[in-house]
C-alpha cells in the first residue's frame, strides 16, 4: 500500500496533502526513518516514497488513521460531544445544556492504561472529569468493552470514522468529524439515563442530593489502626473504598460498612464500589471508625 503518511521534521504526523512538494515536504517514513519525497502528481495517488527508491515500508492505514486522529484531537485540545442527561452528569456538567457542547480538555494523554482499558486518548476536562475517547475505523467496542468502561465509571466516547477509507480521506473533513461533528460520535458509557433509571436495582434511599457534584473530591484517605483506607468519588458520584495495604482486619471493617451500603466488591480494582446515594452515609461511617479507634 501506499504511504499516505509520514513524520515531519516538527515531529507532527501528517498526511501527504499537508506538505510541500517533493523533498521540500522534510519529512521521514513513519516505519524506517528514511527521508522521503511527497509525490503529488497528476496520474498517481498523491503519496510519499522513500528518497532512496527503496520499496515502501509496509504500513497500516488503520493505525495511521488513529494516529492522525490523535494528533488532531491533542492538537485543538478539545473537541464538540453531544450529551444526553447520563453523559451530562457523568462529566459534571449541568442539566440545563444544550444538545452540543464543547468539551475542553486541558490534558490529553496517548494510550493511557485505566483498569484493564488503553482508550486511544484519555482526557481530562475543565471539570476534572477523565473521559476516554476510541477511534473507530473497522473495528467498534464490544459490549464487553462497554462494560469495562461501566465498571470504571469512566465514561468513554466512541468516534466513527469508517468512511474515511484511503481514497476518501481528507484532512478537512476528518478534522469536521473529529471536532465539529456530532453524528460520528457516540457514549459508550453512561448510556441514555432512561436506560440506567429502568435498571432492576431501585434505591434503598431517594436520593436526595442529585449527584455527582461538580466538584468531586479525587481522594480521601482514613486511617483505622495505622492502615490507610482510600475513599475515592467517582466522576458517576459513586464512591470506591479500598484498603491501600492488605490487612485482614481493617479488610473486614470495609466490607462491614459496604455491605451496609449496597456496596458492590470489584475484584478487578480490589475495592468496594458504594452507589452514589449511599455514599455520603458511607464516608461518614468510615469516617468515625477512623475517629474512635
Ligand atoms: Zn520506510
Amino acid at each position: 500500500m501506499l504511504a499516505l503518511f509520514a513524520i515531519h521534521s516538527s515531529n507532527r504526523f501528517v498526511h501527504v496533502t499537508e506538505v510541500e512538494r517533493g523533498l521540500a515536504c522534510d519529512c521521514r517514513c513513519a516505519e524506517c526513518g528514511e527521508p522521503v519525497i511527497a509525490r503529488q502528481g497528476d496520474v498517481r495517488e498523491h503519496h510519499f516514497a522513500h528518497s532512496s527508491n527503496a520499496q515502501p515500508c509496509a504500513s497500516s492505514y488503520e493505525s495511521d488513521l488513529h494516529r492522525f486522529a490523535k494528533r488532531v484531537i491533542v492538537e485543538a485540545g478539545g473537541l464538540a460531544v453531544s450529551v444526553n442527561t447520563a453523559a451530562a452528569r457523568a462529566l459534571g456538567l449541568g442539566d440545563d445544556l444544550g444538545p452540543c457542547v464543547l468539551l475542553t480538555c486541558p490534558s490529553i494523554e496517548e494510550e493511557a492504561v485505566v483498569g484493564n482499558r488503553r482508550p486511544d486518548l484519555l482526557a481530562a476536562t475543565t471539570t476534572g472529569v477523565s473521559v476516554g475517547i476510541e477511534v473507530a475505523y473497522s473495528s467498534f467496542c464490544d459490549l464487553q468493552k462497554r462494560r469495562d468502561y461501566e465498571d470504571l465509571c469512566l465514561p468513554a466516547l466512541e468516534i466513527d470514522l469508517q468512511s474515511f477509507t484511503p481514497t476518501a480521506f481528507n484532512v478537512g473533513l476528518v478534522e469536521h468529524a473529529l471536532l465539529k461533528d456530532l453524528a460520528c460520535k457516540s457514549w459508550l458509557w453512561p448510556e441514555r439515563l432512561e436506560a440506567v433509571e429502568l435498571s432492576p436495582e431501585p434505591p434503598a434511599d431517594p436520593p436526595s442530593v442529585p449527584a455527582p457534584q461538580r466538584h468531586f473530591l479525587p481522594e480521601e484517605i482514613v486511617e483505622v489502626r495505622g492502615r490507610w483506607i482510600s475513599i475515592k468519588e467517582l466522576p458517576s458520584g459513586d464512591i470506591a473504598i479500598k484498603v491501600v495495604r492488605y490487612d485482614p482486619d481493617v479488610v473486614s471493617v470495609v466490607r462491614t460498612v459496604a455491605r451496609q451500603h449496597s456496596g458492590q466488591y470489584r475484584s478487578a480494582y480490589f475495592s468496594w464500589v458504594i452507589p452514589r446515594f449511599r455514599a455520603k452515609a458511607a464516608r461518614a461511617q468510615l469516617r468515625a471508625i477512623a475517629a474512635a479507634v
